[in-house]
């Protein structure tokens, strides 16, 4: 059976460890704002059908202006105080029609159809899917103050990245579940674990960073002109 795909980008956060006086999806590389090379990818996607974007409160009118020209944008929304909340609101904007829903960090600009269809292709066998590379550090557990009680094994350890995918039943149970139970998580894997869905972990990519800190701004530009997207 085919299914529509929606994609919620969650670029709703304050992004302060970037330095900068705007968040950091916001922050000009290649010609453009990070977020908008992020959207260029779920549009020009054709596995996509339709993209909800939340953004903050304060900045919907810049929101609006960057998504103008992306004409499967259906909606710009608000967003909350963390991002599981502003991700909530997303999903309630998504199209029912749609059966299979992915979710996406604004500040990972570097996503492209490869990520979008492996996700994908994740969700359609599993039912909940996302990418995760091997750190490239050893990972250790601090114990009392700064002295590390257990190194773990890196071979075994994933960093989680976005897109997330998951069939629509699966994640609306998981929000609903998470909401009633007062709980809340820093990413959606997390969420569907927690009701009870395993999520299969593919081989992410390093390159698909999450902007974070002001050095990375700096790398994303340099990397999105050496690929030559102008985003717009
Ligand atoms: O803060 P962090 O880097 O974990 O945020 C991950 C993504 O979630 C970012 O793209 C950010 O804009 C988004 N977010 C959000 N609403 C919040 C906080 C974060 O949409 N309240």
């Amino acid at each position: 059976m085919r299914h529509l795909v929606s994609a919620v980008i969650a670029a709703a956060g304050k992004g302060e460890r970037a330095g900068q006086n705007l968040p950091k999806q916001y922050a000009e590389a290649a010609g453009g704002p990070l977020v908008r090379h992020t959207l260029r990818a779920f549009e020009d996607s054709l596995k996509i059908y339709e993209i909800i974007v939340v953004a903050a409160a304060e900045h919907m009118d810049r929101m609006r202006g960057i998504t103008a020209g992306f004409g499967k944008v259906k909606d710009v929304v608000e967003g909350g105080s963390d991002r599981f909340g502003s991700v909530y609101e997303g999903l309630k904007k998504t199209d029912p029609a749609c059966g299979v829903i992915l979710i996406h960090d604004g500040a990972r600009p570097f996503v492209n159809e490869s990520d979008i269809a492996r996700v994908i292709e994740g969700v359609l066998k599993y039912g909940a899917c996302a990418q995760g590379v091997a750190p490239a550090e050893t990972v250790k557990i601090l114990g009392t103050g700064d002295t590390p009680a257990q190194t773990l094994d890196r071979e075994r350890i994933r960093l989680v990245q976005t897109p997330q995918g998951f069939m629509r039943e699966i994640i609306m149970n998981a929000y609903g579940r998470a909401l009633a139970q007062g709980l809340r998580a820093t990413d959606d894997t997390t969420l569907a674990e927690r009701a009870g869905h395993p999520v299969h972990l593919a081989e992410g990519r390093y390159e698909n960073l999450k902007v974070t800190t002001k050095e990375d701004v700096l790398a994303a530009d340099l990397l999105l002109r050496l690929r030559g997207s102008g985003g717009s």
